[in-house]
C-alpha cells in the first residue's frame, strides 16, 4: 500500500483552494479517515506525512489504535454512544460528534475519572436532513451554555456533514451556515473560550469547505484513491 500519489494530489488541491480563497495552508488541518482501511493501511497513510487519523466507530478503530497508538493523533468523528465513551476518552484527543446532553455528561465524567480533558466539536445538523445526527441550529446556543458548565470538555468548534450530493456546490450553503453559527456563538460569548474551528469537508466537497472557512478537513476515500 502506497498512498503517496493520492495524498500528494489532495495536497495540491488543498493548496489551490487556499490560493483561490486567500487562506493560509497552515490554518487547515487534514484528518485521514481510516474506516476503509486496516491497520497497515492506516500506517501507510502516516508514512505519507499525515498525523491525524479519524475513525467513526470504536469497533473499527480498536485494531488500528492498538497497532498505532500515540504515533497518531486520533479523532472520533462518528456518532458516539455513551456506552463507548469509556473506550474513547484518553485515546482520542478530539471528538467531532458532541450533540446531546447525555454524551456531554458521559465525557465529563470519564475525563474526571482519568484526570484528563477532551477537545470537542459541537455537531450541528445545518441542513435539517432527517437521517443526520447533530444539534438543530436553534438548539445550539442552549447546548453551548450547558457545555460551558462542563470543565473537562473543551469546545473548540463546530462540525457538520453536508448531505450527499453529486455537485459540491450543494454543500456550500451548509458550510456557510456552520460558519455563521460559529460567528454568532462567539459573538454571544456563551462558551468559556471562543470556538475557533470548523470541522467540515469530505472527499466530495472539501474545496468548497476550504472556501467557506474549514479548519479541519475529514478525508477518507480520496486519500486512498477510491473516488
Ligand atoms: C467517512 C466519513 C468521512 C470521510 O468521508 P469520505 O467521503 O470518504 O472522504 C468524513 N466524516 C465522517 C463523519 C465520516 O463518517
Amino acid at each position: 500500500m502506497d498512498y503517496r500519489n493520492t495524498v500528494a494530489l489532495v495536497e495540491e488541491r488543498i493548496q489551490a483552494a487556499c490560493r483561490r480563497s486567500g487562506r493560509r495552508r497552515e490554518d487547515i488541518e487534514l484528518i485521514a479517515v481510516t474506516k476503509y482501511v486496516d491497520a497497515a493501511g492506516a500506517a501507510a497513510l502516516l508514512q505519507c506525512g499525515l498525523k491525524h487519523l479519524g475513525e467513526n466507530r470504536w469497533q473499527q478503530a480498536q485494531d488500528k489504535w492498538e497497532a498505532i497508538g500515540d504515533a497518531a493523533v486520533w479523532h472520533f468523528i462518528g456518532h458516539l454512544q455513551t456506552n463507548k465513551v469509556k473506550y474513547v476518552v484518553g485515546k482520542f484527543a478530539y471528538i467531532h460528534s458532541l450533540d446531546r446532553p447525555a454524551l456531554l455528561q458521559a465525557l465529563q465524567r470519564r475525563a474526571e475519572l482519568l484526570d484528563t480533558r477532551v477537545n470537542a466539536f459541537l455537531q450541528v445538523n445545518v441542513s435539517g436532513e432527517e437521517s443526520k445526527f447533530g444539534l438543530h441550529p436553534e438548539e445550539l446556543f442552549d447546548f453551548a451554555r450547558l457545555a460551558a458548565d462542563h470543565d473537562r470538555v473543551r469546545i473548540i468548534g463546530l462540525m457538520t456533514m453536508a448531505p450527499y450530493a453529486e455537485d459540491p456546490e450543494q454543500s456550500r450553503p451548509v458550510f456557510r451556515g456552520l460558519r455563521e453559527l460559529k460567528e454568532e456563538l462567539n459573538a454571544r460569548a456563551l462558551l468559556r473560550e471562543p470556538a475557533d474551528h470548523l470541522s467540515m469537508g469530505m472527499s466530495g466537497d472539501f474545496e468548497v469547505a476550504i472556501e467557506e472557512g474549514a479548519t479541519w478537513l475529514r478525508l477518507g476515500s480520496i486519500l486512498i484513491g477510491r473516488d
